[in-house]
Order: structure tokens, then C-alpha cells, then sequence
């Protein structure tokens, strides 16, 4: 596994424990070259699965980008991981058993708009606002890149929404 802060190949697993729920393996991992500590997670995928954007264009389902609009709707809150890996796996598993390998774009948000509702509230007003004004001037996916994209920056999810392309 590459170390994300130097590129260095030569890591190592200092550990390894399943998640709470045994859906997955959560690896600490040490690099060699510069001593950064990053965690990788072992899940099952039980189908592939591809996103249909609202332009018909078809692009293959990203587990991480998920998570990203995810953590950046609950920045700041007081959320424990495990319970964000959990919801994050629960929306994954719900869109494997829909029995179509095909997803919209949509329906993605919808899930994620249910699950935070139930998990943190600011998160989920933040989540549902950049959400719906973005539902009928643009694409969903377009919207989860520009989420993504404002990561580590000073940005909170409704400026994304207030931002114009
Ligand atoms: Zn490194």
C-alpha cells in the first residue's frame, strides 16, 4: 500500500482489528520512508455497481467519494468513525440489494439524505440543503465532485451550494 503522504511504497501493517460489526478489517499502517500513519479498511463488495448521472453518463460506483460528501456533511460534528463507516457500508449494502447493477445518481443522495437524518441533524440540514438546490440546476454527481473538492479547505457544504459554476 503507497503511503498517501510520500508516495513511498515500503509500509507496513502495525495492526489489523475488525470493525464493531465484523463488516470490515481496519488496518493501521506505518510508512518506512517518512513515518506517516494512515488506516486502511478490508470490506466485502458484493456487486459492482455503476452510477447513471442525470446527463445518462455512466461512471463506476466510488465507495470513498461517497464517504467524502459524507464526512464533509458531518465536519466538525460530534460523530464517532465507526458510526460513519457503518452508515456509509448500510447505504452500499442497500444499493448492492436493490438487485440492479445500474444506480441513479439520485438515488444515492436520497439514501444518504435518510441515513444522516437518523445519524446527526446539522449534518443532515447541510447535506439535504446543498442537495436540493442542486437538483434542479445540476447533475448530483457533479455536485459530490465539487463537495469532494472543498475538502481540507475552510469551506462548509452550503458555501459549496451558494457557489456558482
Ligand atoms: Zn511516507
Amino acid at each position: 500500500m503507497r503511503c498517501p503522504y510520500c508516495g513511498s511504497t515500503n509500509t507496513q501493517v502495525k495492526d489489523s482489528r475488525p470493525s464493531e460489526d465484523n463488516t470490515t478489517i481496519r488496518r493501521r499502517r506505518v510508512c518506512a520512508d517518512c513515518g506517516g500513519r494512515f488506516t486502511t479498511f478490508e470490506r466485502v463488495q458484493l456487486r459492482e455497481l455503476t452510477v447513471i448521472k442525470r446527463s445518462g453518463r455512466r461512471i463506476p460506483f466510488d465507495r470513498d467519494k461517497l464517504m467524502r460528501s459524507v464526512q464533509i456533511a458531518l465536519r466538525k460534528r460530534p460523530v464517532e468513525p465507526e458510526r460513519v463507516e457503518r452508515m456509509v457500508s448500510g447505504i452500499v449494502r442497500r444499493l448492492e440489494n436493490m438487485g440492479e447493477s445500474d444506480i441513479k445518481s439520485e438515488t444515492i443522495g436520497h439514501l444518504v439524505m435518510e441515513a444522516l437524518k437518523g445519524l446527526d441533524d446539522v449534518a443532515y440540514v447541510r447535506f439535504a440543503s446543498v442537495y436540493k438546490n442542486f437538483r434542479e440546476a445540476k447533475d448530483f454527481e457533479a455536485l459530490l465532485g465539487e463537495l469532494a473538492g472543498t475538502e481540507g479547505e475552510n469551506a462548509e457544504a452550503d458555501e459549496a451550494a451558494a457557489a456558482e459554476d
